[in-house]
C-alpha cells in the first residue's frame, strides 16, 4: 500500500486542470500563507521555543518576518514577474515575437530540515506557489512540534487540491522519493543531498539542492577585536549554531587569537550571562543524537571558553578551542552547534590555500579594516555567499540569491530568484503563419547565391 498514491494523485489532477496558473490563484495562495503567519504567530513561536528553545527575538527574524517578507515581495512582484520576457532577436527572426516565458513545472516536492523548520519551509514555498505549481512539502520530522503546525493548521489557508504536508523520517521520504515529481527542492545535509539527487534522476527529475558545510571567517591583524568577537559570537551562538551560513570556524594569526580569546569570552558573557545555561536567549540542541556528536567535539584541541555540557537539556555552552589539529573531527565535519574552533595562519596567503584546499563552503566571512584584504579573499576563493565584516547578513537580502557551489549545493533561492527557480524558463519564437516567399529563401537546392545570405 502507497501512502501518497492518492495525494499525489489529487494534486496532478489539480495541476493538469490549470487551476494554480492564473495570477489571481497565485495570490489567493500567498495571501493564504500571510494570513497563516499573523494568525498563528503565538503558535508558531511556542512550537520553535519548544522544538529548538528558540527565543522570541530568534524565530521573529529568523523564521516569522522573514518568511513574511518573501511573501509581500511575492505579492508585490507577481504579476511582473510573470510577464512573459521579450528577448533580442537576430536578422532571421526581425519579424517574429521571441520572449521568455516563466512557466510552473507542474508538482514540487519541498523536504525541509529542522533548524529553521518555519523559514526553510515556508521560503520556499512562497517560490514554488508564486510560480503556480502544486506542491508537496515534507518537514523534518526532528522539530516535531513546528512540523504538527504545520502539518494540521498550514493546509487550512491553501486550497488542498494543489497543496499537502505529508510526513515521516527518512524510510518514509525514501519511498515518497520513488514518485516522479516535476521539481524537487532540497535543504539538508549533503549526504541526504546525495540520496534526493540519486533519486530525482531515476525520472530526471530537477533539484535544487541547498547544503551545508564548514564555512571559513578570516580575521586580519588590523581588525578591532571586540568589534569581530561580538559578531562571530553572535552569529556563532544564533539559534545555539545551528544554522547551515554559521562561521563555522576562525583562521587568525597567533596574535590575533591571543587578543580574540578575552574579547570572545567578553562577548558571549554580556550576551548570555555568566550562567548562559540559565538565558532565555540561548538555543538548545536539537536532538539527544545532535548533543551527543557535539558533546564529542568538544574534547578537540584545548578548551578556552565553555567547554560545560548538561545532557538533560540538551545544553551545551558556546565553547571557543584552540589547538587544534587539521585531521581533528572538529575541523573534518560541519559543527552546527555553539563551537568554535579557531586555527592559527602565518599569512592571508595561507589562509587562502587553507580555504581553498577544502570544499566549497555555502559562506565566507572576512574581517579586516582593510578593502583589498576582503577583495584579494572575495576574488582568490569560492563560495556560496560571502559575507565582508560580518555574519551571515548577505541572506536577509532578497535581491541576492542565496544558495551554494560544489558540495555546499546547486542553485539557488530567496526573492525572484525562488520565482525563477520553481518556472521553467520556456523559449518561445511565434512566427507570422505566412510571408512564404521570404523564409523560403532556406530551402534546397542550394545554390551560391543563397549561401551568400
Ligand atoms: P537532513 O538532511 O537530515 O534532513 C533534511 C530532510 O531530509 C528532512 O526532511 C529529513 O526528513 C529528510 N531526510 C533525512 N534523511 C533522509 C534519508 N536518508 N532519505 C531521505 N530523506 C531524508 O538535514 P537536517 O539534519 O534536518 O539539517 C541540517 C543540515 O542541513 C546541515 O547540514 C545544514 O548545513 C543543512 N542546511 C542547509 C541549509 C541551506 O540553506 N543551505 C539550510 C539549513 C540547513
Amino acid at each position: 500500500m502507497d501512502p501518497f498514491a492518492d495525494t499525489l494523485q489529487r494534486l496532478r489532477e489539480a495541476f493538469s486542470s490549470g487551476r494554480t496558473r492564473p495570477a489571481e490563484f497565485r495570490a489567493a495562495q500567498l495571501n493564504g500563507l500571510s494570513r497563516f503567519l499573523r494568525e498563528n504567530k503565538q503558535l508558531l513561536q511556542e512550537a520553535l521555543a519548544q522544538d529548538l528553545h528558540k527565543s522570541a527575538f530568534e524565530a521573529e527574524v529568523s523564521e516569522i518576518s522573514i518568511s513574511q517578507n518573501e511573501i509581500n515581495l511575492a505579492l508585490r512582484n507577481l504579476r511582473a514577474w510573470m510577464k512573459d520576457e521579450k528577448v533580442s532577436k537576430n536578422l532571421a527572426t526581425q519579424l517574429d515575437s521571441a520572449f521568455i516565458r516563466k512557466e510552473p513545472f507542474g508538482l514540487v516536492l519541498i523536504l525541509s530540515p529542522w533548524n529553521y523548520p518555519l523559514n526553510l519551509s515556508l521560503g520556499p514555498l512562497v517560490g514554488a506557489l508564486a510560480a503556480g505549481n502544486c506542491v508537496v512539502l515534507k518537514p523534518s520530522e526532528i522539530s516535531k512540534t513546528t512540523e504538527k503546525v504545520l502539518a494540521e493548521v498550514l493546509p487550512r489557508y491553501l486550497d488542498q487540491s494543489c497543496f499537502a504536508v505529508v510526513l515521516g523520517g527518512p524510510q518514509e521520504t525514501g519511498r515518497l522519493l520513488e514518485h516522479k515529481f516535476d521539481y524537487i527542492f532540497f535543504t539538508g545535509n549533503s549526504q541526504v543531498g546525495k540520496i534526493v539527487m540519486t533519486a530525482a534522476a531515476k525520472h530526471l527529475t530537477p533539484v535544487t539542492l541547498e547544503l551545508g558545510g564548514k564555512n571559513p571567517c578570516y580575521v586580519d591583524d588590523n581588525c578591532d577585536p571586540q568589534t569581530v568577537a561580538n559578531r562571530v559570537a553572535f552569529f556563532r551562538c544564533f539559534n545555539a549554531g545551528q544554522t547551515c551560513v554559521a562561521p563555522d570556524y576562525v583562521l587568525c594569526s597567533p596574535e590575533m587569537q591571543a587578543r580574540l580569546v578575552p574579547a570572545l569570552q567578553s562577548a558571549i558573557t554580556r550576551f548570555y550571562g555568566d550562567d548562559p545555561q540559565s538565558s532565555p536567549n540561548l538555543g538548545r540542541i536539537i536532538s539527544e543524537k545532535h548533543f551527543q556528536r557535539l558533546r564529542g567535539l568538544l574534547s578537540c584541541g584545548r578548551v578556552v571558553i565553555g567547554g560545560q555540557s548538561d545532557e538533560s537539556d540538551l545544553y551545551i555552552a558556546p565553547t571557543v578551542l584552540v589547538d587544534l589539529q587539521e585531521t581533528e573531527p572538529v575541523m573534518q565535519e560541519e559543527i552546527f552547534g555553539p563551537i568554535l574552533p579557531i586555527v592559527n595562519v602565518r599569512s592571508l596567503g595561507q589562509a587562502i590555500d587553507f580555504i581553498n584546499r577544502r570544499e566549497k563552503p555555502l559562506a565566507l566571512y572576512v574581517f579586516s579594516t582593510s578593502s583589498q584584504v576582503v577583495k584579494r579573499v572575495l576574488a582568490q576563493t569560492s563560495s556560496g555567499g560571502f559575507c565582508g565584516n560580518d555574519g551571515f547578513m548577505h541572506l536577509t537580502l532578497a535581491s541576492l540569491p542565496f544558495g551554494g557551489v560544489g558540495s555546499s549545493g546547486m542553485g539557488s533561492y530567496h526573492g525572484k530568484f525562488s520565482f525563477d527557480t520553481f518556472s521553467h524558463h520556456r523559449a518561445c519564437l511565434l512566427r507570422p503563419a505566412g510571408l512564404e516567399k521570404i523564409y523560403a529563401i532556406r530551402y534546397p537546392p542550394h545554390t551560391p547565391r543563397n549561401l551568400r545570405v
